[in-house]
């Protein structure tokens, strides 16, 4: 029996480490959609065309570190916006979601068009300030030199272009809950995630 979360926001919410977190303590697999479109986007900046490198893209091999730059993430939402690139990375995402055994899928889209089904859905949020602070600091701990301001326009502008763009923008499913994380511990925004998942039926490792 297959049994789906989606969790939804946008960048440096805190998605990524709740759906790490859930996944772990509930024994589901994890897909970071957003690598998807890293991995097309940093094709695209080695001159591919967007739409064949995500037809042709193998997401076994998907290189992570490579790919968590703020310039990944500007073309990854730039080729994001394209239909066809998101209807090519369609069937790998719903694959991954009804595996045995259970996933957690994380990205813009997910509880809206890839898994209107899920069994939970989250929204994670926080306000803008909040979430360059943290891409801030992560990037600072890697050694790239970047300024607060800088960060935070690289934010609101991905924030606009995938929150506007026409085809599967980023937004709250009807029924997902939203939990913005500008105030909380990670501590906290994992037990109230791991608490949705809970009441969905989800049940807990060991
Ligand atoms: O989550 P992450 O910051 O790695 O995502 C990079 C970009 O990929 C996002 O800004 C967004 O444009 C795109 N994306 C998307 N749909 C998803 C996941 C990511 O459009 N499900």
């Amino acid at each position: 029996m297959s049994f789906t979360v989606a969790i939804d926001g946008p960048a440096a919410s805190g998605k990524g480490t709740i759906s790490r977190a859930v996944a772990a303590q509930f024994g589901l697999g994890h897909l970071d959609t957003g690598l998807l479109y890293r991995a097309v986007g940093a094709r695209m900046l080695d001159g591919m065309d967007p739409v064949e490198a995500a037809e042709t893209l193998n997401p076994e091999e998907i290189d992570e570190d490579a790919l968590r730059t703020p310039d990944v993430a500007q073309a990854a939402s730039k080729v994001a916006a394209i239909a066809q690139v998101r209807a090519a990375l369609v069937d790998v995402q719903r694959a991954f979601a009804r595996r045995a055994g259970g996933a957690v899928l994380d990205g813009r889209d997910i509880g809206t068009v890839i898994c209107p089904e899920a069994e939970v859905k989250l929204f994670v949020t926080a306000s803008a300030e909040v979430r360059a602070e943290r891409r801030w600091k992560e990037l600072a701990a890697k050694g790239h030199r970047v300024a607060y301001e800088e960060v935070l326009a690289d934010v609101r502008e991905r924030d606009a272009r995938d929150a506007g763009r026409s085809d599967a923008p980023m937004k709250r499913a009807e029924d997902a809950v939203l939990l913005d994380t500008s105030t909380l511990s990670i501590e906290e925004a994992v037990a109230r995630a791991c608490a949705a998942v809970e009441a969905a039926g989800g049940d807990r490792r060991g």
